[in-house]
């Protein structure tokens, strides 16, 4: 199975004067290049790129394109990342001219269409999450939790408040600590309970007025909506600190719940996990952010205002932490969002996070029985399993698991997060998959437990390269291609 022609680079396949097109020599006058440029600023020879004819370009990059495993080929249940399908409609609509072609230096007068469309998706973010005042820049996630946290040191400089420290739980994302350091602020974790819910005691023992920010994630990584989240908030409001809710399991609670109704003061969506942007390989994401009236002047600028009929970029906000992107933000994810937004409409929300809830709690039946689920009762759109018992018994790890899910067809989940649960395989089915297809994984990942530790630990077997070492790959990574010697 192993497919040799797939890892060949496209600069072995070169022939020296192959071209992809022969272009006519050009017949109008004018300076040369050498007439234009000083000499030294000429090379000498020209870059030794590939010489490849266009079929075997085409053929090269098309072959490479199916040894990912994608939404649009696989199941990929990896937990806290949302990996739904995204419908090809808000791709085509993205794609219209009158949305693509726009230039980012066009009049205002001429951008009107696309303004509104920011505008109206503000607003739109602003009643999904219960906190009103929006900024679309943001270009991820994480870009989303540093803006806020820039946001609320801008807050507290402005109350003349010296407060040096961001608070989260152990089981949150690693972006959490990183958005606080690059904020300028010292992070300190607080425990979580078995339960996967934030320990009160250990909470209010770290409380007190240099504490800015509490960063919690809810529903929380073990796919359990802390149900303290409101007695939580109203403990570090009394310390005069702010709620962050780190938005990125927004689709177990679209309609259902509002961030801004449980006590957060600043939150960030993924529109790339939950408002169909398509995710992953490095692509353009975006990272709104949300916040409460009391924030709404240290935004970033520009913001999208209406006046007079007229839609405008504003950027005189004194306040303002200023930009933090250029121009508008990435412009195509959120265009999908408001798609995706007005195509599902409020009930089509909830519906969303309804069904994606019943996916997982539905996969979550058939795990338990084979795979330990240490908090599973209930979940909300995801569930963590433990690998231990396997571990112990026959020493699989959960890494051998996800890696023969590979050999079967299915992207492995996320393992060994959260750090709380042993052996973590992280489960989050989505909306989009149908029964059929959640049954089979679940008889997969039974089968898999049942195979041979010999099998398991090699897995997987048919991809093109099957286990790199990875501590090789991180202290001597090998990222340059040298051609043999001739
Ligand atoms: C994905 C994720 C983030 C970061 O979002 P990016 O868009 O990848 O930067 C933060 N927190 C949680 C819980 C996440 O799942």
């Amino acid at each position: 199975m192993r497919n040799l022609k797939s890892t060949t680079l496209i600069f072995e396949l070169s022939k020296k004067g192959r071209r992809g097109a022969h272009l006519p020599a050009c017949d109008v006058g004018g300076p040369s290049a050498a007439e234009l440029l000083p000499a030294e600023a000429l090379a000498a020879e020209p870059p030794p790129l590939p010489e490849v004819a266009e079929p075997e370009v085409v053929r090269h990059f098309t072959n490479l394109s199916t040894l990912n495993m994608s939404v649009d080929t696989h199941f990929y249940p990896l937990g806290s990342c949302t990996m739904k399908y995204n419908s090809k409609r808000n791709e085509r609509i993205a794609g219209l001219p009158g949305l693509a072609d726009l230039h980012p230096y066009q009049p205002e007068s001429t951008l009107q269409g696309i303004l509104q469309l920011f505008h109206e998706l503000q607003q739109y973010f602003g009643e999904i999450s219960g906190l009103p005042a929006v900024s679309l820049q943001p270009a991820a996630g994480a870009h989303g939790e540093l803006t806020a946290l820039m946001v609320a040191a801008a807050h507290f400089r402005k109350l003349g408040q010296k407060r040096t420290k961001i608070l989260a739980p152990d089981s949150a994302h690693g972006t959490n600590p990183a958005s606080a350091k690059m904020a300028g602020f010292e992070f300190v974790t607080v425990k979580s309970l078995p339960t996967g819910n934030v320990d009160m005691d250990d909470l209010r023992s770290k409380l007190d007025d240099t504490v800015a920010v509490f960063m919690i994630t809810n529903p929380n990584t073990l796919g359990m909506f802390d149900k303290t989240v409101g007695e939580i908030a109203n403990l570090v409001h009394s310390f005069g600190g702010l709620i962050y809710l780190d938005g990125a399991n927004m689709n177990a609670i679209l309609g259902i719940a509002r961030p801004g109704d449980f006590g957060a003061d600043m939150m960030h969506y993924n529109p790339h996990k939950t408002f169909s942007g398509p995710h992953g390989g490095g692509g353009p994401g975006a990272g709104p952010i949300c916040v409460t009236e009391t924030l709404r002047p240290y935004l970033p600028c520009p913001v999208v205002e209406k006046t007079d009929g007229q839609y405008r970029l504003v950027y005189d906000k004194p306040d303002s932490i200023g930009r933090v992107r250029s121009f508008f933000g990435n412009v195509g994810v959120l265009i999908r969002a408001y798609c995706y937004i007005r195509t599902h409409g409020p009930d089509g929300l909830k519906r969303v996070s309804e069904t994606a809830v019943l996916n997982a709690n539905y996969l979550l039946s058939k795990v338990k029985h084979f795979l330990p689920v240490p908090q599973g009762a209930r979940c909300m759109h995801e569930f963590v399993a433990s690998g231990l018992t396997l571990k112990k018994s026959k020493g699989i790890s959960a890494m051998d698991v996800a890696k023969r899910l590979l050999d079967y067809g299915f992207h492995a989940p996320t393992v060994y997060f959260p750090l709380t649960v042993p052996e973590a395989m992280m489960i989050e089915p989505t909306e989009t998959e149908s029964k059929e297809t959640l049954d089979s994984f679940a008889e997969v990942l039974f089968r898999i437990t049942e195979e041979s530790g010999e099998l398991l630990h090699e897995a997987p077997h048919t991809t093109p390269i099957s286990r790199p070492d990875e501590v090789r790959a991180a202290r001597q990574p090998v990222i340059k291609w040298t051609p043999a010697a001739t």
